[in-house]
């Protein structure tokens, strides 16, 4: 076997050779070497498998995307190692993934129709708030309120779930239940006067208590659920 050149200085050069930057003469030198060398030849296995996306899979990506290729061939001229390749990539499939996730379970963007929708027993507290019963009937879970108000003082409580809905598990949740709005609150808080107040969107809405109208007393049994 002709070993010329020393094992330790042909695994020096193996990265180089294995991200394919090195001349064509130390290419030829490495191939000639491992022909002969077992050794070197491991070593050069053992690279390849440490990275993160095997050189065969990033050649793939890059002959499948115009973008990608672009990039590739950029990070070649630039000399940057396949490894960062790999990482890069796997990174940046990770987030797709991750986003795609989080987006379609955890958004909360999808407003109730109110269709599905009653709100019944509006009352007033003792300190003003006013208080309403929500009652979704879709059988969906709602995961938050939303509170916005527009210019003319039409405050919105609009319900929002999640792009994939889960189901209501009974009397658990935000489904069926009293809710309270602090007008004074939410007025000193956005420096606006409250006209009236919806439940749902500009666009699909139930009024809940606009100005002048006359709300009667909570009961007593509802001012203890907002006093505990
Ligand atoms: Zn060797």
């Amino acid at each position: 076997m002709s070993n010329k050149v020393s094992c330790e200085i042909i695994k020096d050069m193996l990265p180089l050779y294995y991200d394919d930057v090195c001349s064509d003469e130390s290419k030829r030198m490495v191939e000639e070497h491992l022909v002969g060398c077992p050794n070197c030849k491991n070593e050069l296995d053992r690279l390849k498998a440490d990275f993160i996306l095997p050189k065969e899979e990033i050649e793939t990506i890059r002959s499948d995307s115009n973008v990608i290729k672009n990039i590739s061939s950029f990070w070649n001229q630039s000399k940057i190692k396949s490894f960062m390749k790999g990482m890069i990539i796997s990174a940046l499939l990770f987030s797709v993934i991750n986003l795609g996730y989080f987006g379609l379970f955890n958004w909360q963007i999808i407003s109730v129709s109110t269709d599905e929708v009653e709100i019944k027993n509006v009352s007033q507290l003792a300190d003003s708030k006013i208080v309403y019963y929500a009652e979704t009937n879709d059988g969906y879970s709602l995961n938050r309120l939303n509170y916005d108000m527009d210019k003319e003082g039409s405050f919105y409580i609009t319900p929002l779930r999640p792009i994939i809905k889960r189901e209501a598990q009974l009397h658990n949740g935000f489904e069926n239940r009293y809710y309270s709005i602090d007008i004074k609150y939410q007025e000193k808080a956005r420096g606006k006067v409250i006209k009236r107040i919806y439940y749902g969107t500009p666009k699909d809405k139930i009024l809940i208590w606009e100005k002048g109208m006359d709300l009667p007393k909570a009961s007593e049994e509802i001012e203890n659920m907002f006093h505990e």
